[in-house]
């Protein structure tokens, strides 16, 4: 019998979801049905976190929001399944955007009582545009929602992308009585759990057997066949290429709090969601089975635990083997590096790995300096494809408040730059640091990581700045010690990225259009494509 490369069994995902919508209710039932612990409470994550660790997740107990992506990985019907935790916040984005990238396919939850939310577009466009296949799970059916019909043609009307639901609700809230299996017609009856704590029991009977209406009221029965008969004839039909190209998402119903549906989903999405991705080296595709061991370091995070004062870097496997302790090529050093502290995390518990393969996630802990998407391979040829910088919409000026703590706060913001906390540039005169984020609360963070970690007092204001341009001639970036320009319109200034490249600042998109019309001869860039 052939055997099966080890990458085959690996499935890598992550959960996208608004805010409360159930993102860590089914993480945290994943990991039940996993077998990787017996109450799903115990791993309560946020709010455990909360009660005990570490300092800085002060500030996320302080604002509600999950700051930290983990990763969790656990094995269920011969599946190694690796699961990346996204952060939650609306505005917390980047961090959100890297993780996507070590992933092959994403489960998208949304509240039954609310429909698709904001958020929730915004990730989806991302995963839309790597093209990764979305799974859908409809959650909180135990509660009053909307028409399950609505609900589907909101996915695929406000998400532009066809749906096939794989099960369906008969009734909800109140009257929720349980799923039902488009495919065989087999009805799973909900039984509500204590505090959802044990796995769900199940009961399992067909929809059309007698015995069905003494358990459910006639008139959810017939609404739920109508609606089978109404999707069997205007769906979208299932179709497995369609999924793996992520333009079919099957859609599934059920109770994260209650366990309802969980097993179907996980099920579900472990029978088509695709199996480890190659990963673009320039022109060359590099695949799972390659012998040749390759990964990218995609999120970097320090002082985890500050009793440990660490720094773990989170590298996806794409090839070979990964074996605690080999060597391997750090292209961006230019060096050879030995790969000794390799650890995976399992909720605050933190394990060695000695081998993991493609597809798996291992954190790398030490002092190397990785930078977010530095390629680690056998073979120096192999160089991946850099994780798109986004452009940011604030800024904000940032300096040491005391000389005391000048050397503390050089250091914090060398290490949180390169976590990639914020993006940092240099007023043209190079007499101040201006930082730049997608959202504003990356400066919060920023600041309160700088006070409690590196115990260097801050200035941070803000910037009236919200659009920014690289400075292009003949396609290349504008380098060079000195502005190119000082010919500026009003609302417009110059900087400098971390790299040297020039680039103009506006306040709105009026100022760019003056700059542009004084700079006829430069392109501008969006961003920068290296
Ligand atoms: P996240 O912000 O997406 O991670 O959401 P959480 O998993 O923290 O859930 C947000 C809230 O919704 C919590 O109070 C959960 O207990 C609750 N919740 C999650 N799933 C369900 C469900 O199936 N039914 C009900 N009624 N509440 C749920």
């Amino acid at each position: 019998m052939p055997v099966s490369h080890p990458s085959s069994i690996r499935r890598t995902l992550a959960i996208i979801s608004h805010p409360d919508a159930g993102k860590t209710t089914l993480t945290e039932k994943f990991l039940l049905y996993g077998g990787a612990i017996d109450l799903a409470g115990s791993v309560t994550s946020r709010r455990d976190r909360r009660a005990t660790t570490s300092d800085w997740m002060e500030l996320e107990k302080q604002r509600g929001i999950s700051i930290s992506s983990t990763v969790l990985q656990f094995t269920y019907g011969g599946f190694h399944v690796n699961l990346l935790d996204t952060p939650g916040h609306e505005d917390f984005s980047e961090d959100t955007y890297r993780v996507l990238t070590a992933v092959d396919a994403v489960i998208m939850v949304v509240d039954a009582g609310k429909g698709v939310e904001a958020r929730t577009r915004k990730l989806f466009e991302i995963c839309r545009l790597r093209g990764i296949p979305i799974f859908t799970f409809i959650n909180k059916l135990d509660r009053p929602t909307r028409s399950p019909i609505d609900l589907v043609d909101e996915i695929e009307n406000v998400l532009g992308i066809a749906s096939h639901p794989m099960n369906w609700p008969l009734g909800d809230g109140p009257r929720f009585r349980g799923i039902i299996q488009r495919a065989d017609g087999q009805l799973n009856l909900f039984e509500k759990t204590k505090a959802g704590a044990y796995r769900a029991p199940v009961s399992v009977m067909g929809l059309t057997d007698p015995a069905v209406r003494e358990h459910v009221d006639g008139d959810l029965v017939d609404k739920a066949i109508e609606e089978m008969e109404l999707l069997d004839i205007a769906g979208a039909p299932f179709d497995q290429e369609r999924v793996l190209k992520g333009e079919l998402t099957p859609v599934f119903f059920g109770s994260a709090a209650n366990n309802f549906g969980i097993q179907l989903l996980l099920d579900g999405f472990l029978s088509m969601a695709p199996e480890p991705s190659g990963r673009k080296s320039g022109e060359t595709l590099i695949e799972p089975e390659d012998k040749r061991f390759s990964g990218f370091v995609f999120k970097i995070q320090a002082n985890m635990n500050p009793k440990h004062r660490d720094r773990m870097a989170f590298i996806r496997i794409v090839s070979g083997k990964f074996e605690r302790d080999m060597q391997v090529w750090h292209g961006s050093a230019a060096k050879q590096i030995r790969l000794s502290n390799s650890q995976k995390l399992f909720a605050q518990e933190r394990e060695i790995v000695d081998e993991a393969f493609a597809g798996d996630v291992v954190g790398l802990v030490g002092n190397q300096p990785f930078e977010i998407g530095d390629t680690l391979t056998t073979d120096s040829s192999i160089k991946f494809d850099e994780i798109p910088v986004f452009p940011p919409e604030c800024f904000a000026t940032i300096r040491g408040r005391t000389t005391a703590t000048a050397k503390r706060f050089r250091a914090g913001m060398d290490q949180l730059v390169r976590e990639g906390v914020t993006q940092l540039f240099e007023s043209a005169a190079g007499t101040t640091m201006i930082l730049g984020a997608v959202g504003p609360l990356q400066f919060e963070v920023l600041k309160y990581r700088l006070e409690t970690e590196y115990g260097a007092e801050v200035v941070l204001e803000f910037s009236p700045w919200t659009v920014i341009r690289w400075l292009m001639a003949e396609g290349e970036p504008v380098g060079g010690v000195n502005a190119p320009t000082d010919d500026l319109p009003g609302g417009c200034a110059l900087a400098k990225d971390s790299a040297g490249h020039w680039v103009v600042l506006a306040e709105a998109e009026w100022a760019l259009r003056s700059f542009k019309r004084y700079h006829e001869n430069w392109e501008l860039a969006e961003r920068l494509v290296k």
